[in-house]
């Protein structure tokens, strides 16, 4: 029932030692049954709610580099436990490369003798190291379910996870949609989750995502009917699901983007300002283990030099304002962005102030004509900026 695993003595010492190796609990990690059960942790309403037996079907995308055995097996059978057969038409596990021995022929191994018949579980394996960008994209060009739907390689989806994500693509293939994302511990892998309405995506100065508040004007609505799609700006990005076409159409992301970074938040921006919308569904249940630093090499310097491509192209005006905080972007050489500008007009895309008044009117991000104070990184000096600094 995702209870803790509580180790003392020496085996806290052991469990200590082994932390670093994946940033989160691998002794924990590893004593836990692969199809441990969970709280059924949703809303009272969602429990009773019926959905169409006919829903469009998904090709789940497990992306990996050097994921421990246990979390990505444990990821893999709640999937396989916890989706209704017909709408599961296959699960993708895109290997990144791992260098470690227990994901080759041990896996191999594993999936085919447990999976031969439940579901297809196949592996794509990438040659080189490509970062979890190019590897989600590698995963959406293989699939062949209707939906892609993304998870990192280790989560635990929980009781009736699925359908409300289907359903509410299925009403328009333009919904992009995440589920609520529980904290599994990374000390010692308690399940926590709660029945309260999720938080949704926000993003801060850097661009980087954060968690914010479900605005003002959709609360009421979701506390009255926590089964309906809550409004979210922006995704963590690492757990969603999305209609083939559409995320085709989107351009999938930015080709240009490498490695890790922006990804998210262009993928938001894109849904919300080319004509689609983007929800956090609260009946919809995954935890996953969210970590204090990342585990592996290689994960470089990419957030800047992608952002600045993510800026350049869907913050319109609004970008001399970004780069007021962050000159040091302005002079990165984040390649040629022409083509992502081409989809922009392509897809006839509205812009960034519109996306501010209209999906996100309580972000703090000035308005144009507007004047914004800051403490300045450099002089450390309030300043003001005025913002209608424009091209
Ligand atoms: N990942 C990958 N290639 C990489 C880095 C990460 O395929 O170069 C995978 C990783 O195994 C995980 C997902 O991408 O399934 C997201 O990474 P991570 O969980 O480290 O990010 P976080 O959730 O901590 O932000
Ligand atoms: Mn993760």
């Amino acid at each position: 029932m995702g209870k803790p695993v509580i180790f003392e003595g020496d085996m806290k010492t052991h469990a200590d030692a082994l932390y670093h190796k994946n940033a989160f609990n691998l002794l924990a990690s590893d004593m836990i049954a692969f199809n441990r059960s969970l709280p059924d942790v949703r809303p009272q309403q969602c429990k009773s709610l019926f959905y169409p037996e006919v829903l469009p079907t998904t090709s789940v995308i497990i992306i990996f580099h050097n994921e421990a055995f246990s979390a990505l097996l444990r990821t893999v059978h709640s999937v396989i436990n916890r989706s209704p057969r017909h709408l599961l038409k296959e699960i993708i596990l895109v290997d990144d490369a791992s260098t470690q021995e227990h994901l080759k022929v041990k896996l191999d191994d594993y999936i085919s003798r447990h999976f031969h018949s439940s579901a297809r579980v196949r592996i794509e394996r990438l040659p080189t190291r490509s970062g979890l960008i190019r590897a989600r994209i590698h995963g959406a060009l293989n699939a062949i379910g209707d939906i892609l739907t993304f998870l990192d390689s280790h989560c635990e989806v929980n009781v009736g996870w699925l359908e409300p994500l289907l359903a509410v693509i299925d009403k328009d293939r333009r919904n992009v949609v995440t589920p609520t994302i529980d904290v599994i511990d990374d000390n010692d892998l308690a399940y926590k989750g709660s029945d309260q309405l999720p938080q949704v995506g926000s993003f801060g100065w850097t661009m980087a995502f954060r968690w914010t508040a479900i605005q003002t004007m959709d609360l009421e609505e979701a506390k009255r009917n926590p089964t309906l799609p809550i409004r979210s700006p922006t995704m963590a990005g690492g757990l969603f699901s999305i209609d083939k076409g559409y995320f085709m159409e989107l351009g999938m992301y930015d080709p240009g983007f490498q490695i890790w970074g922006a990804e998210n938040i262009e993928l938001s921006f894109k849904t919300w300002m080319c004509g689609g919308s983007l929800y956090t569904m609260a009946c919809s249940h995954v935890g996953h283990i969210f970590r204090k630093f990342a585990p592996y090499t290689g994960m470089g310097s990419y957030f800047h030099r992608n952002n600045k491509r993510l800026i350049e192209v869907w913050l319109g005006d609004a970008r001399a304002f970004y780069y007021k905080l962050h000159p040091d972007v302005m002079r990165i050489d984040a390649g040629d962005i022409q083509d992502q500008i081409n989809l922009r007009k392509k897809l006839d895309c509205k812009s960034f102030d519109w996306y501010l008044d209209n999906v996100f009117p309580e972000s703090p991000w000035p308005r144009k004509g507007s004047i914004f104070g800051f403490v300045s990184k450099s002089t450390f000096r309030f300043e003001f900026i005025e913002y209608s600094l424009a091209e």
